[in-house]
C-alpha cells in the first residue's frame, strides 16, 4: 500500500524526477549570521530568511516548492518592491522561485538561484489572489516568439513600469528578460535610460523576469559578477539576440558542467550529515 502511494506521489509530481540532491532535502535554513557563499551558479546560503506567503502588494506562488528563501537583503528587496508596485497601482506582484532553505544547486531547472540573491517575478499583474490556484500554476508568456515582439494582448505599460521599479533599486545588479522584452523596453521613451543597462537579454524569460542582487557589503565569500557594460544595451548587444543573427543550427545542448562547490558549502554538507547521524 505504502509503495503504491509513493508511486502515485511520483506520478503526480511530474513523473521522471531525478533523485533530489542533499541541498534539495534541507527543510530549514542554517541559523547563523546570513552570508551568501560562492557565486550565483555555484554556491550556497547561510542564515536564509523566508519571504512571507503574502505581503503588501505581493504574493508568493507555488509555496509548496519551498523556494521562498533568500538572503535577508533579497527578502527586504521583494517586500519593498511589492509596496512600490501597490503604490503605483500596477496590480498584484507574484513572486516565484528564490532559493532553497540553504541555497545550493538544483538537480534540474535553475542553474543559478544558489546563493539567495536571485528571484523570479512573474510578469502577469492581473491576478487578484492566487490562494485558490495551488499546485502547478503556470505564468503567461508575454512574447510572440515567431514575430519576436511582445504580445500586446498581455504586455502592458504596467510590466515595463514594474521592471523599471526593480532596476532602479541600488541593491539590484542585473535583471534578465527575454530579448523581445528588452526590445520593447528599449523602444519606449524614458526620461532616463541609465537603468536599461541592468536589463540583460536571456532566453526563456518571457513569462517572468529574474532579479539578481549584488553581493551584500562585507560578505567576503560572496563572488560578485562584473557589472553590466555601460550604455543602455539597446544597440548591437541586443541585435545579436535577434533570430536573423542567430546561427542556422541550434547549438548542441551541452550537459551541465560539473562544478566543485566552495569549500565552505562542502563543509556545511558534512556538518549536516554528521548532526543527522547524531539525531
Ligand atoms: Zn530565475
Amino acid at each position: 500500500m505504502i509503495r503504491n502511494l509513493s508511486l502515485l506521489a511520483i506520478l503526480f509530481s511530474g513523473a521522471v524526477c531525478a533523485a533530489p540532491n542533499s541541498w534539495e532535502k534541507f527543510q530549514s535554513p542554517l541559523e547563523r549570521t546570513p552570508e551568501p557563499i560562492g557565486s550565483y551558479a555555484n554556491g550556497c546560503l547561510i542564515g536564509a530568511e523566508a519571504l512571507s506567503a503574502k505581503g503588501k502588494g505581493y504574493q508568493v506562488v507555488r509555496l509548496n516548492r519551498k523556494r521562498n528563501y533568500g538572503h535577508p537583503n533579497l527578502v527586504d528587496f521583494l517586500e519593498d518592491l511589492g509596496k512600490k508596485v501597490k503604490k503605483e497601482n500596477l496590480g498584484l506582484m507574484l513572486v516565484a522561485d528564490m532559493a532553497m532553505p540553504r541555497g545550493g544547486p538544483f538537480t534540474k531547472g535553475h542553474t543559478s538561484h544558489q546563493t539567495g540573491l536571485d528571484a523570479d517575478i512573474w510578469l502577469p499583474l492581473n491576478y487578484k489572489n492566487v490562494d485558490s490556484l495551488k499546485g502547478n500554476l503556470q505564468s503567461v508568456s508575454m512574447v510572440d516568439k515567431k514575430a519576436f515582439v511582445v504580445n500586446k494582448r498581455v504586455w502592458t505599460d504596467k510590466q515595463a513600469q514594474m521592471i523599471k521599479l526593480a532596476a532602479d533599486d541600488k541593491r539590484v545588479a542585473r535583471i534578465f528578460v527575454h530579448p523581445a522584452i528588452k526590445k520593447a523596453l528599449c523602444e519606449k521613451k524614458w526620461s532616463s535610460r541609465k537603468w536599461l543597462s541592468k536589463i540583460r537579454p536571456w532566453w526563456k524569460h518571457d513569462s517572468h523576469f529574474h532579479v539578481r542582487l549584488k553581493c551584500p557589503a562585507g560578505a567576503v565569500e560572496c563572488k560578485p559578477q562584473s557589472p553590466p557594460p555601460a550604455g543602455d544595451g539597446c544597440g548591437a548587444d541586443l541585435a545579436a539576440w535577434y533570430p536573423e543573427n542567430q546561427p542556422d543550427k541550434p547549438a548542441v545542448k551541452k550537459p551541465r558542467p560539473k562544478r566543485i562547490l566552495p569549500a565552505t558549502c562542502q563543509a556545511l554538507l558534512k556538518e549536516a550529515a554528521i548532526s543527522a547521524l547524531k539525531d
